[in-house]
C-alpha cells in the first residue's frame, strides 16, 4: 500500500517551494494527499541577533559557508516531528553528489510511498561545513554536472521527479512510455495541425494502424538515443 510520501526541505528560501506547490502535476498530486511538503530555515536554529546561518571558510577563500550547528538542529527538528516509522532518508543536494537517475527516482518514490520521509537539505553560498555531510547526511544528489547557485532548484526537481511516479500522480502508461524508463529516450510527439509551416506530420501516425505505429515510435526512439544519448544503450559496467 503506497502511503503519503513525506518530504521536508531544509532551506534559507521556503518559499521557492511554491514553484511545485502550485502548479501543473505537483500540485494536483499534492491537492489528492499523495505528498506533503514541511520547509525548516536553518535560521530558526540560531541564537544570535542577526541569526548567522554562514561564516566565512577556513583557510580562505571567496564566499561563505553554511554552518553545521544550525544546519543540524533543522535536520534534527524534521526528523523528531516526523515521530515513529523508518527514519527518514537525509539528501544532500550537491555538484558532490552521484547524478540523479531515473532508477533512483524511481526507488525514492517506491520508498516515500512505504514510509521512509525524504529530507532534502538545500546548499546556498559556496557549499556546507563537511563536518555536517559527514555526521547527518545519508547521500548526496547532483542534478547535472554544473553549478547552481542553490540546492532548492534541484531539491525541487527531485521533488516533481518522485512524485510523477506516485501512483496516482499520472495515467500509468505515462511514466511506463517515457525516456529513461525502457534505457532510452521517447519517441518525438506531434499535435495538430497536420501541417505546420509546410512540415508535414509523418503519416504513420495519422495510419491508424496501432502496430504499425508502434513500431515505428520504437524505432524512433533507438534512433534518437543512439544519435544523442548512445551511452544510455550501453550494459552497466
Ligand atoms: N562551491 C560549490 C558550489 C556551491 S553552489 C562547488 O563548487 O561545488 C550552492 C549550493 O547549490 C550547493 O551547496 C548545493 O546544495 C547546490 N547545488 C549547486 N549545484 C548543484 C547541482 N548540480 N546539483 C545539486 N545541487 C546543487
Amino acid at each position: 500500500m503506497a502511503g503519503i510520501v513525506r518530504f521536508d526541505a531544509i532551506t534559507l528560501f521556503p518559499q521557492m517551494f511554491e514553484a511545485v506547490l502550485r502548479h501543473g502535476v505537483t500540485r494536483r498530486a499534492h491537492e489528492r494527499g499523495l505528498w506533503e511538503l514541511r520547509t525548516w530555515s536553518p535560521r530558526d536554529f540560531t541564537h544570535d541577533a542577526h541569526r548567522t546561518v554562514d561564516d566565512r571558510p577556513f583557510g580562505g577563500g571567496p564566499g561563505m559557508v553554511l554552518m553545521a550547528e544550525p544546519l543540524a538542529c533543522a535536520v534534527e527538528a524534521a526528523r523528531a516531528d516526523e515521530g515513529g516509522g523508518n527514519a527518514p532518508r537525509v539528501i544532500c543536494l550537491s555538484t558532490s553528489g552521484q547524478p540523479l537517475s531515473d532508477a533512483r527516482v524511481r526507488q525514492l518514490a517506491e520508498e516515500g510511498g512505504a514510509g521512509r520521509g525524504l529530507i532534502l537539505v538545500c546548499g546556498r553560498y559556496e557549499g556546507i561545513d563537511q563536518r555536517f555531510i559527514e555526521a547527518l547526511v545519508d547521500e548526496e544528489i547532483s542534478i547535472g554536472d554544473f553549478v547552481l547557485s542553490g540546492g532548492e532548484i534541484a531539491a525541487m526537481g527531485l521533488i516533481d521527479a518522485v512524485v510523477r511516479q506516485l501512483p496516482g500522480a499520472l495515467k500509468q502508461e505515462s511514466v511506463q512510455d517515457e525516456s529513461f524508463a525502457q534505457g532510452q529516450l521517447d519517441a518525438p510527439q506531434y499535435t495538430r495541425p497536420e501541417i505546420w509551416r509546410e512540415r508535414a506530420v509523418p503519416p504513420v501516425l495519422l495510419s491508424g494502424d496501432h502496430a504499425r505505429i508502434e513500431q515505428w515510435r520504437r524505432a524512433q526512439a533507438l534512433e534518437r538515443t543512439r544519435r544523442v544519448r548512445p551511452d544510455l544503450l550501453q550494459p552497466a559496467a
